[in-house]
């Protein structure tokens, strides 16, 4: 089982930088399913090669194997994980290239964030729906993509294809997006059976796939098809997923909870948050606006949308987001400014405005450095009125699929209860003359409260 990544970059031996593996020495790692070995058969300053090459022991694998996994059986030992690159070679990419998948390199901190020239081969890989599939899935993602069948023998052209291509994938990409997009997509190709499906495997797909798969037009295939079709689990990733701040569109959130909760069947959560909000702004008369952590302006435009509000900026500390919310929302419309900010920093931009709106911000603050966001937006940025959405953790144990005190979000670095919430909001408010309400969002469970929680703050002075 083989994969090979090579790159013209100049000079090419960074490779070996980005990857934390000097192109000098032939390293192995043991996993516990077999041997990978890393070694580099092209070095050169103007070509590099670096090859993975894993060595599956099938003794091994069946030792480590789940408990959820079939029970014994020939097929475990007589199988093509040997051979075949899939799930397997993922996980040993995940193990292998850790440092290099979460984009990072200590040494030459700007090379991790550089799009370079690659070209990566998979000789045998297998892959569902033959060479159409391989395209579906990696063209979209800036991929020139050359899949070619493997016969099934070569001397007997009329036994056909065999369900392997030798894939050839080059382009000009960020080597951490590459590597993700891989250890996500090679399984999905192979598409047989997985040996286990760990807990946290719905993580580890919003992980990988943070920044493409959200918007990837065959995003709901590849989700299922990770996920081996676990129907509750593919909900789980599909409803995060559309959460995310990088996705374009709430449609799959929408279908996840019409499935979910046939009774509040034509309103999904993100819709009736954006609902309360606009309906807050209009009761506490703001037209002038500013959406404080604004990710890709799914607020921006809806507030464009409606003639009552005549400011209407944007701000986030995301470069992606503000160009998804620039492209979206921004054009032609004299109303709409969005900007890119740090909420940690006092900023005049962020004042003179009626009201400022964190929708689903504060839970991706680290908590050390709230304090500070409550400084630039009650103290220093001042507005009449504040609106903060959060989560309400107490709801968590009505979304089926969500592992028992896992949280809705990889990125969410805490979510409250409702008394969590309200006593943050009644220190904030004491603390810089301000009186806070609370907007359930979302069906009021009668036990646990509404999913999302709200609260309206405003300034004692102008009541
Ligand atoms: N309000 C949007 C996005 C919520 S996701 C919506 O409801 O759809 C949270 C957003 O907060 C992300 O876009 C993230 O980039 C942004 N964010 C997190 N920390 C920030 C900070 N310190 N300053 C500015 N924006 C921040």
């Amino acid at each position: 089982m083989l994969l090979t990544i090579s790159t013209t970059l100049s000079p090419a031996t960074d490779l070996g930088f980005l990857l934390h593996k000097h192109p000098d020495r032939v390293q192995v790692f043991e996993q516990a399913f077999g041997t990978a070995h890393v070694f580099y058969p092209d070095a050169d300053e103007d070509r590099c090669t670096v090859a993975l090459l894993l060595d599956v022991d099938p003794i091994r694998l069946v030792r480590t194997r789940g408990k959820n996994t079939p029970d014994f059986s020939l097929g475990q030992y007589v199988n093509d994980r040997s051979y075949a690159a899939s799930s397997l070679l993922a996980s040993a990419m995940a193990a292998v290239f850790r440092t290099a998948m979460r984009g990072r390199c200590e040494a030459r901190p700007e090379l991790p964030g550089r799009p370079m020239p690659l070209e990566i081969t998979l000789p045998a890989l297998p892959c569902r729906g033959g060479a159409a599939a391989a395209e579906r899935y990696f063209a979209p993602l800036g991929w020139d993509v050359r899949a070619v069948p493997v016969p099934l023998d070569p001397g007997f052209a009329e036994w056909g294809d065999s369900r392997y291509v030798t894939l050839t994938l080059t382009g000009e990409l960020r080597l951490a997006d590459a590597l993700n997009q891989l250890y996500v997509l090679l399984p999905v190709l192979d598409d047989s059976k997985h040996y286990w499906l760990a807990p946290d495997e719905v993580d580890k797909l919003i992980r990988a796939g943070e920044g493409w798969l959200a918007a990837h037009p065959e995003r709901d295939s590849i989700t299922r098809r990770y996920l081996a079709n676990r129907r509750a689990l593919v909900r789980a990733a599909l409803g995060r997923l559309a959460d995310a701040d990088d996705s374009p569109e709430d449609e799959l959130y929408r279908e996840q909870l019409e499935e979910e909760r046939p009774e509040s069947a034509s309103v999904p959560l993100a819709e009736r948050r954006v609902q309360a909000v606009l309906d807050v702004l209009r009761d506490e008369r703001a037209p002038r606006v500013i959406d404080l952590g604004c990710g890709s302006g799914t607020l921006v435009a809806r507030l464009k949308d409606d003639p009552y509000f005549e400011r209407i900026h944007g701000t986030d500390v995301s470069d992606r987001a503000i160009a998804i919310a620039t492209r979206r929302a921004a054009a032609g419309d004299a109303r709409v400014e969005v900007f890119q900010g740090a909420l940690t920093y006092a900023d005049e931009r962020f004042r003179g405005h009626d009201a400022a709106v964190l929708m689903e911000v504060v839970e991706h603050i680290d908590p050390p450095r709230l304090p500070a966001v409550e400084k630039v937006v009650f103290g220093d940025a001042r507005p009449r009125v504040v609106l903060v959405t959060t989560p309400n953790v107490e709801h968590n144990v009505r979304y089926e699929g969500l592992a028992p005190g896992a949280m809705r979000h990889p990125d969410h670095r805490f979510e409250w209860t409702r008394a969590e919430f309200a006593a943050w909001a009644e220190r904030v408010a004491a603390a810089h003359g301000y009186q806070v309400r609370y907007v359930p969002v979302g069906d009021d469970d009668a036990e646990v409260g509404a999913p999302t929680q709200m609260g309206v703050f405003t300034l004692r002075e102008a009541v």
